[in-house]
C-alpha cells in the first residue's frame, strides 16, 4: 500500500471528504486520515441545515459554491444525500431584526444571493401558523436540508472511487515538516508522507496547529438538538428564528417521513478528550417553549430523542480556511463556530483549487489564520455560538 500522495488531509468530516473527493477529481493523489468513521463527529450530527442566508457576506462565495454542489450531489457522488433544496426562512420578533433582514437582503443581493422579505399581512398568508409575536420573515428559496449522517460518508466514498485513499480508523499524532514535505505518523506508528497537508480535523485541529506553532483560541461546545414523533409533512422550509438573544433562537425542518428536527438556544459542554457532547434538560425545556412561541400548534407534539455533537467555536465565529502562517505546504480548516455543514463542499472544492492551483477567486482574506497570532487558548465559557 502506498503511503505517499500529493496531499494528506487530516480529519474525515464534510470538510475533509470534501476536500479529498475535489482534489481525486483534479488527479491530484489524496491519502485521507480519520480517526474514527468518516462524518463520525460534528459533520454526521449535526442539524443539518444547508442555508446560506445569515452567513457574513465575506462566507457567499464559498456557500454558494457549495450550493452547487448540493444541488448536484446525486450525480456526483452516485448517491442520494437527501438534499432537499425546500426553502429557509428566518423569522424575528424585534423591529431592529426586522430592519437587518432588508439591510442583509440588499447586501446578499450583491454577492449572489436572492431573498424575500416579508412583513404583516403578508407574512401571515405566506405562513398561518407562525405565533403572531413574529415581525417578519427573510426567506431564501433555494436554500434547505440534507441527511448529515449520509453527507461524509458520501463524499469519503466518491473520493475513494476517484482515486482517494480513505484511511479510517487511523489517529494522527504527529505532523513534521522535512526535505520535500511532510511526515505525518499515525498512533499505530504507520508513516505517510506528501507535499502538502491539509488539518481540516474539527474541535480537535487546534492540538495539531498548536504542535505546528500556531495555537488559535479554538473552544468546543455542544449545541442542543431535538426530534418530535412523525406528524403530517406540511413544513417543507427549513425555519429559524433570528435574534441576537440566544435564549430565542430556535431552528426546525420536517422531514418527509414527518419528523421535526429541532435545534437552537445555548449550546452545553461538549469535551474533546471523551469526543462527546450533553444534552442540558433545561435547555430542551426552554428551546420547546421558543418553538412553541414560533409555531404554538407544534406545543402538543413529543419528543422522542435529543443528542448533540462535538463542535469547535472560534471567538468571531468566523472559521479558518487559510495556509499556515509559518510552514509552507501547510494548509487549515477548521472552526466552523455551527455553521460548517453547508458551507463545507464550497470549502473542500476551493481548497482543492488552492492546494492544487497555488491560487482561487474566492476570497479567504477573512479566514486567514494570521488574525489569531500570538493569541492564548480561551476557556470554554467564553465562547460565542451561531449554529443553522
Ligand atoms: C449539533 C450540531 C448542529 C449543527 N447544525 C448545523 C447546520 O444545521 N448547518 C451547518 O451548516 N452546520 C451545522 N453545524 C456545524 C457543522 O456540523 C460543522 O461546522 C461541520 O460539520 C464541521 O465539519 P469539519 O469537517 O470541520 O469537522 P468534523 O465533522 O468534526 O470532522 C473533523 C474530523 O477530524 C477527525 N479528527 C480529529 N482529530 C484527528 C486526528 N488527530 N487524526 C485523524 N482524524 C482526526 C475527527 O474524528 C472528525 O471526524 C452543527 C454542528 C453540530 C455539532
Amino acid at each position: 500500500m502506498n503511503d505517499r500522495a500529493d496531499v494528506i488531509v487530516i480529519g474525515g468530516g464534510i470538510v475533509g471528504t470534501t476536500t479529498a473527493f475535489f482534489l481525486s477529481r483534479r488527479k491530484r493523489s489524496v491519502i485521507l486520515l480519520e480517526r474514527g468513521l468518516t462524518g463520525q463527529q460534528a459533520s454526521g450530527v449535526n442539524f443539518g441545515g444547508v442555508r446560506r442566508q445569515g452567513r457574513a457576506l465575506a462566507q457567499l462565495a464559498m456557500s454558494n459554491r457549495a450550493m452547487e454542489t448540493w444541488r448536484h450531489s446525486r450525480e456526483l457522488l452516485g448517491e442520494d444525500v437527501e438534499f432537499l433544496p425546500s426553502g429557509h426562512t428566518r423569522v424575528c420578533y424585534h423591529a431592529h431584526d426586522a430592519e437587518y433582514f432588508h439591510r442583509y437582503a440588499n447586501d446578499a443581493r450583491d454577492h449572489g444571493l436572492d431573498l424575500e422579505v416579508l412583513e404583516g399581512e403578508a407574512l401571515f398568508r405566506r405562513y398561518p401558523f407562525l405565533g403572531r409575536e413574529v415581525l417578519a420573515a427573510s426567506i431564501s428559496p433555494l436554500d434547505g436540508h440534507a441527511n448529515p449522517r449520509l453527507a461524509a460518508p458520501a463524499f469519503g466514498r466518491a473520493a475513494a472511487r476517484a482515486g482517494a485513499r480513505v484511511v479510517e480508523n487511523c489517529e494522527v499524532v504527529r505532523v513534521e515538516k522535512e526535505a520535500g514535505g511532510f511526515r505525518v505518523e499515525s498512533a499505530a506508528g504507520t508513516v505517510y508522507r506528501a507535499e502538502q497537508v491539509l488539518i481540516c480535523a474539527g474541535a480537535w485541529a487546534n492540538t495539531l496547529s498548536t504542535e505546528l506553532g500556531e495555537p488559535v483560541p479554538l473552544v468546543a461546545r455542544g449545541p442542543q438538538m431535538a426530534v418530535t414523533e412523525p406528524v403530517p409533512y406540511v413544513f417543507k422550509d427549513s425555519m429559524g428564528v433570528y435574534t441576537s438573544n440566544k435564549a430565542e433562537s430556535v431552528y426546525f425542518r420536517q422531514i418527509p417521513r414527518g419528523n421535526i428536527v429541532l435545534g437552537g438556544g445555548p449550546p452545553g459542554i461538549a469535551d474533546i478528550a471523551t469526543r462527546r457532547a450533553s444534552v442540558l434538560p433545561e435547555n430542551t425545556v426552554a428551546q420547546v417553549a421558543q418553538f412553541c412561541r414560533m409555531v404554538p400548534a407544534l406545543g402538543a407534539l413529543n419528543l422522542i430523542r435529543v443528542w448533540s455533537g462535538v463542535e469547535s467555536y472560534l471567538p468571531d465565529s468566523e472559521p479558518i480556511i487559510s495556509p499556515s502562517s509559518k510552514v509552507d505546504g501547510l494548509f487549515y480548516a477548521f472552526g466552523f463556530s455551527g455553521s460548517g455543514f453547508q458551507i463545507g463542499p464550497g470549502v473542500g472544492e476551493t481548497l482543492a483549487e488552492l492546494l492544487d492551483t497555488g491560487s482561487t477567486p474566492i476570497p479567504l482574506d477573512s479566514f486567514s489564520i494570521r488574525r489569531f497570532l500570538n493569541s492564548v487558548p480561551m476557556r470554554a465559557e467564553s465562547a460565542t455560538s451561531e449554529t443553522s
